[in-house]
């Protein structure tokens, strides 16, 4: 899958992000493993330079040129050594990338300077200079400039000192440098193709992330518009009580489920009183006020097993599931008193708001929510006959009456 983004490109010929601040992020994901990976490498690579004294004790025997390689030898291994215990410890910093350098040029310089101490055995040095630039590029993680830096090093430093040494032929010499080179280039591809590969897996892999994220971002959104569309199907926009629509479609439930349980069902059918004089009186947008309070202290004044809607205009319709005849009465009056003890503030402050409710009852009759309704609205309209400001119970069930 090809890379869109600009910040995941990965440059050609270092193996880097161009990206300064996508390089830096990647280099501290992978900070510890190539902590770890380097400070082996560096402390295997050590011993195995350290163990050449034996070969060196056999050539050179006990002379002095022996003791100056093997004063080499321990001072080379010794560094190194130290510098893999200071990268175990402190970690590769980005900041400090020449600790990383270090034991690659002590290396280097531990190899140039066998050719004058042991001009004779120059073509076991060339092999040991081609495995070590390989070893540079393979073992070294992450750090491409660096070891192309010091492999160069290396190379340069050791044909100088081959010719100047070990008396190197002109032809010798050309072949040794194609050889070099060759070890470079190779060494160099390789490193090169698996940084770019890690760096493309790395850019896969957050280019996953980051599309995850965006995909719950947008379904997070989506859950939050169908919430609000929800609620807006659902909800009086006034006073927040369920709308006539959804208060019905709840109270079909209630009343179903009552009427399977066989148990009492109620329905108040609640009006302000004289609301139109509240209107003309203090206007339409304080008339709006007192219903928002009125739902308010209806919805307050009732259990949390009853269901309110606001059924149209300032009409308020309720269901109670469970309940008989008397106790929705007391449930009604609670109600009534509620909305009276109401007070208001500034121009609204004269203002006693009352409300009729008329109440019909179910018990196991198989009756439908319309009927009910119809009912309560029966004893409502019986209530504003009576002087309003009142309860009225339907006193007999509903197949009676009709
Ligand atoms: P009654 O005691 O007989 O119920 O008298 P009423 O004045 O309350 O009844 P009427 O049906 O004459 O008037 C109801 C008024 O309610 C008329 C209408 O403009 C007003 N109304 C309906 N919906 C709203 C609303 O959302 N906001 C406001 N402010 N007024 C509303
Ligand atoms: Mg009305
Ligand atoms: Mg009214």
């Amino acid at each position: 899958m090809p890379l869109q983004k600009k910040q995941y490109r990965v440059h050609g010929l270092t193996g880097q992000f161009c990206d300064a601040s996508r390089e830096l992020m990647y280099r501290r994901s992978v900070q510890d493993s190539v902590k770890e990976e380097f400070s082996i490498a560096v402390s295997v690579a050590a011993s195995v330079y350290g163990m050449f004294a034996i070969a060196d004790y056999y050539l050179l025997g006990l002379t002095n040129a022996f003791y100056l390689l093997l004063t080499m030898r321990v001072v080379v291994v010794s560094l190194c050594l130290l510098v893999a215990y200071l990268v175990r410890r402190g970690g590769v910093s980005d900041d400090r990338p020449w600790l990383q350098a270090v034991p690659l040029w002590l290396f280097a310089t531990g190899i140039i300077l066998i050719v004058p101490l042991r001009p004779e055995s120059l073509s076991t040095q060339i092999t040991a200079v081609v495995v070590a630039t390989m070893a540079f590029y393979l073992l070294i993680p992450n750090r491409l400039t660096v070891v192309a830096a010091a492999s160069l090093y290396l190379n340069i430093g050791f044909l100088v000192a081959a010719v100047l040494f070990a008396n190197l032929a002109p032809v010798p010499t050309l072949l040794l440098s194609l050889l070099l080179i060759m070890g470079m280039v190779v060494g160099f591809c390789a490193l090169l193709r698996l940084e770019t590969l890690q760096r493309r897996q790395y850019a896969l892999l957050h280019e996953e992330r980051d599309r995850n994220h965006q995909l719950h971002q947008e379904i997070a959104h989506r859950q939050s518009l169908e919430e609000q569309l929800r609620v807006l199907a659902e909800r009086d926009a006034l006073t927040n009580l369920n709308n006539r629509g959804h208060f019905m479609s709840m109270a079909k439930k209630l009343l179903h489920r009552s009427q399977a349980d066989q148990a009492p069902f109620s329905l108040f059918m609640i009006d302000v009183d004289h609301f139109k004089y509240i209107n003309d009186t203090w206007g339409h947008s304080h008339g709006d006020w007192v219903l928002i309070r009125i739902a308010e202290v209806c919805a307050e004044a009732l259990r949390p097993s009853d269901v309110i809607g606001r059924f149209g205009g300032e009409e308020f319709v309720v269901a109670l599931p469970n309940t008989h005849s008397a106790d929705a009465q007391r449930v009604a009056e609670r109600l009534k008193q509620r909305v009276a003890m109401l007070s208001f503030t500034d121009e609204l402050s004269e203002l006693t708001p009352s409300v009729t409710i008329g109440v019909a009852t179910t018990g196991n009759e198989d009756v439908d929510l319309d009927a009910l309704i119809k009912r309560a609205d029966e004893m409502l309209y019986a209530g504003k006959r009576a002087g309003r400001d009142r309860v009225v119970v339907c006193s007999d069930g509903i197949h009676n009456r009709e």
